[in-house]
């Protein structure tokens, strides 16, 4: 297991918002204390992304106001900070570095900060700037020449901004796997591309594991020669902004089925709120590394 981590990530913050520097820093401690060799002393070099990769998932207005917009609040849940384009283009490069780590054969996984799959090609909302998600998977299918590049998404919220990217694109699949309702309000229904699982709020962790379990299949089913995950923890019992059931020990079993296949896959951080954090991406990532 390869975990991408900057502590830059954590140097952004709004007042008393969800979405905190102690989610990665926390979950930083806890990893390095237990798994230490996950963190290579001599880490690849990160690259600058490029406007034109970026350009891949977003519009160049997008981009422009993400880097003018210092002050104030893009949505009711999204503040604009200085340097926030710097960090959201730092958790993109390390989903593009995921997914060429996976590529290579190896378990990777992005422990960055902000998420992004609310982010569409022209809106930044629901605490994501840039797709990275989307951006990886865009361009690894035509970096690589991929045929078929699937993006897998167990945050608890619907990951609008990623289907509404990824939506008719040729070789790429979107599965989702979310309560409904529940912000943002979309993913009701599958269509082409795109197969959505709404679940309902309170719905029991053996049901919801289920539901995972179809989405899985369907994203096997579709022989990917790369899977991205949109990996949010906030489908947790006890996580404050969602009403699903999730235990620890299921996000072992979605680690223990990364590890159970062949495909190359790579996983990058949504959401994920509770306190609990650090050790629901420990349970998910010893299990994917094979059963710690
Ligand atoms: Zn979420």
């Amino acid at each position: 297991m390869i975990i991408r981590y900057d502590s830059t990530c954590a140097e952004y913050a709004a007042p008393g918002h969800a979405e905190a520097p102690s989610r990665v820093l926390r979950t930083a401690e806890y990893l390095q204390g237990k798994h230490p060799d996950w963190f290579p002393v001599e880490a690849r070099a990160t690259e600058p992304v490029s406007d034109k990769i970026l350009r891949l998932a977003h519009s160049a207005a997008h981009l422009a106001r993400l880097r003018n917009t210092t002050t104030g609040m893009f949505d009711a849940d999204t503040a604009a900070l200085p340097d926030m384009d710097a960090h959201a283009r730092r958790g993109v490069e390390e989903a593009l570095v995921v997914a060429e780590i996976a590529l290579e054969g190896e378990k990777a996984f992005s422990l960055m900060r902000p998420p992004g799959h609310h982010a569409t090609a022209n809106d930044i909302m629901g605490f994501c700037y840039l797709n990275s998600v989307a951006v990886a998977a865009l361009h690894a299918r035509s970096e690589h020449e991929l045929e078929r590049v699937a993006v897998w998404d167990f945050d608890a919220h619907h990951g609008n901004g990623t289907e509404a990217i990824l939506a008719r694109k040729k070789g790429i699949l979107y599965v989702s796997v979310h309560q409904f309702p529940c912000y943002p309000g979309t993913g009701e229904k599958s269509f082409g591309n795109v197969k959505n699982y709404p679940v309902a709020p309170g719905t029991p962790p053996e049901e919801h594991l289920h539901l995972l379990e179809n989405s899985w299949t369907d994203i096997l089913d579709f022989e990917p020669d790369l899977v991205l995950v949109s990996a949010g923890f906030d489908a947790y019992q006890d996580d404050p902004l969602t009403q699903m059931t999730l235990r620890t020990e299921d996000y072992a079993t979605l680690g223990q089925w990364l590890n159970d296949t062949p495909c190359p896959v790579g996983a990058i951080l949504e959401g994920g709120y509770s306190p609990e954090l650090p050790q629901l991406i420990g349970a998910f990532l010893e299990a994917w590394e094979g059963g710690v």
